[in-house]
């Protein structure tokens, strides 16, 4: 049975006596996905949440508290999966949902996905950081409008949720974590979670896409690229708090090509585990990492922050979408053909 973050982990939240907004979020799924060296490499399937994304664990209690606080809608900027779980959360918890995303610039998938939710989708002629400038003012002039972006403190705290799973689930800290960063919070709010448990911290390895990798040639950047729409962010909101942890952690921010990032997709795709491009950032991260032998010893946790359904389009730049026409009476030839080619 799934019983939700809130209250699997409400002595960790600091939350108040409160009615969690649930979707059964959390608990994803760790699998061990091969043996490098001495390197033990698992994959943590976050696309497995509720709406797709790790986005839910912090949404969960961003939009309990909300409510509690007696709010009336919750509002956000996004590149695609905190509307959607905004969307989502707000729906479960009767509340209205308004998100603000840069025109063009987010996955179909994901846009239909918030509407269906009932969301309004309200589009700038701007990037995301205009757009989460622009719903911070709103927020801050109306007080029953609820910001849900990871500058919401709560959103962070339900996000550490990610780093207790790991610690349940090993039962120690793994030696390192390497996963995807755009606005920088959930890489903040793991350290937080590590650091909140007090049984070890693992070295923080940040992956950002070249193009949009403002975190490691450390200034911001106007103008972003890169297949991985969900990390196309060239000022993270907490970027003070992302390097903090990378420093504490002894780990590093890395880059990865866009052509990198492609080929991790197919790989683990190959492998039967299908995620969104920025999720296959972090993996391709992770090879990076073993081939210039940068990973400590042990465990080493990836984590795949969103689901490939959310992105359909950017596989068929690999994959083929047409399907090979056949005639039922030469099916059998057809097979025979891709067993002994
Ligand atoms: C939001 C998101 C990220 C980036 O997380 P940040 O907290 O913004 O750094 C990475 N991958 C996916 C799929 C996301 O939705």
């Amino acid at each position: 049975m799934h019983i939700g973050l809130i209250n699997r982990y409400h002595q960790w939240l600091g939350l108040p006596e409160l009615e969690a907004v649930s979707l059964g979020e959390g608990n994803t799924p760790m699998i061990h996905w091969a043996t490098w060296d001495s390197h033990r490499i698992w994959l943590k399937l976050e696309g497995c949440n509720p709406t797709g994304s790790f986005k839910d664990r912090g949404m969960t209690v961003a939009v309990s508290q909300a409510r509690f606080a007696g709010g009336k809608a919750v509002i956000c900027a996004s590149t695609g999966n905190t509307a959607a779980s905004a969307a989502a959360y707000a729906g479960r918890a009767g509340l209205k949902a308004f998100v603000v995303i840069p025109n063009g610039q987010v996955a179909l998938a994901k846009m239909i996905q918030a509407s269906a939710y009932g969301a309004t989708i309200l589009a700038i002629e701007g990037n995301f950081d205009q757009a989460l400038q622009a719903v911070r003012a709103v927020a801050e002039q109306e007080s029953w409008i609820a910001l849900v972006n990871s500058v919401n403190p709560w959103r962070l705290r339900g996000q550490e949720t990610g780093a207790y799973e790991i610690l349940d689930d090993l039962g120690h800290a793994p030696a390192s974590l390497v996963l995807p960063v755009g606005n920088a919070g959930n890489i903040s709010a793991y350290f937080h979670g590590f650091r909140r448990r007090n049984e070890g911290i693992p070295q923080l390895f940040g992956i950002q896409a070249q193009g949009a990798d403002p975190l490691v040639q450390d200034r911001d950047l106007d103008k972003v690229t890169t297949v991985a729409s969900a990390i196309r962010i060239g000022r993270p909101a907490s970027a003070h708090l992302a390097k903090e942890a990378v420093k504490e952690s002894h780990g590093q921010f890395h880059a990865v090509s866009d052509s990198q990032i492609l080929q991790a997709h197919e790989e683990l795709a190959h492998g039967g585990v299908f995620v969104e491009p920025a999720s296959a950032a972090a993996y391709a991260g992770l090879k990076i990492l073993y081939r210039r032998r940068l990973l400590p010893t042990g465990d080493v946790v990836a984590i795949l922050t969103g689901n490939g359904l959310k992105d359909s389009q950017t596989p068929a730049m690999w994959a083929s979408v047409e399907p090979q026409i056949v005639e039922s009476q030469h099916l059998l030839e057809s097979i025979g053909q891709v067993m002994n080619p």
